[in-house]
């Protein structure tokens, strides 16, 4: 049965990767397994008890198969290659205040509207990137969700 693959990957890989997820974004508080994480798959409408329930696995793989590797996230190439393209689609400048770089000396970023550390799943999701100068986005603090586009 633990052999069985969904989406590619174990149970166990499921579960070891979800834990990664859970350690990389702070959430775990001492305690091993799965149950350290529900809070935060209980917020995103997944289940309470992944382990007794088979068919929630597959959604936890869904889930889990889109988060990237937090360790040198923004020196992937993923990234690199869909950073670019946001500013290939929407040019380097910031889609709040409308400065640039050529002209006001601003340093472009290109930002996740659904902040990485709630949305870990939305990190290399297209639609989820605007570009924004260093100001706005530092102004903005993972806080607002605002979509500037
Ligand atoms: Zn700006």
């Amino acid at each position: 049965m633990e052999k069985e693959k969904i989406l590619g990957m174990t149970k166990k890989e499921i579960r070891a990767k979800s834990r990664i997820y859970a350690r990389g974004f702070g959430k775990i508080k001492g305690k091993k397994g799965l149950q350290v994480i529900y809070p935060i798959f209980v917020e995103r409408g997944f289940v309470k008890d992944v382990e007794d329930d088979e068919s929630k696995y597959i959604e936890l793989a869904k889930f889990v198969s889109k988060v990237p590797d937090k360790k040198n996230f923004y020196r992937s190439g993923d990234w690199l290659k869909l950073r670019y393209d946001v500013i290939l689609k929407y040019g380097a400048r910031c889609q709040c205040c409308g400065r640039d770089y050529k002209n006001n000396g601003v340093k472009i970023n290109v930002d996740h509207i659904k902040p990485r550390h709630k949305y870990p799943e939305l990190s290399l999701e297209f639609d989820n990137l605007q570009v924004l100068c260093e100001d706005c986005n530092l102004g903005k603090l993972n806080l607002d969700e605002t979509d500037w586009r």
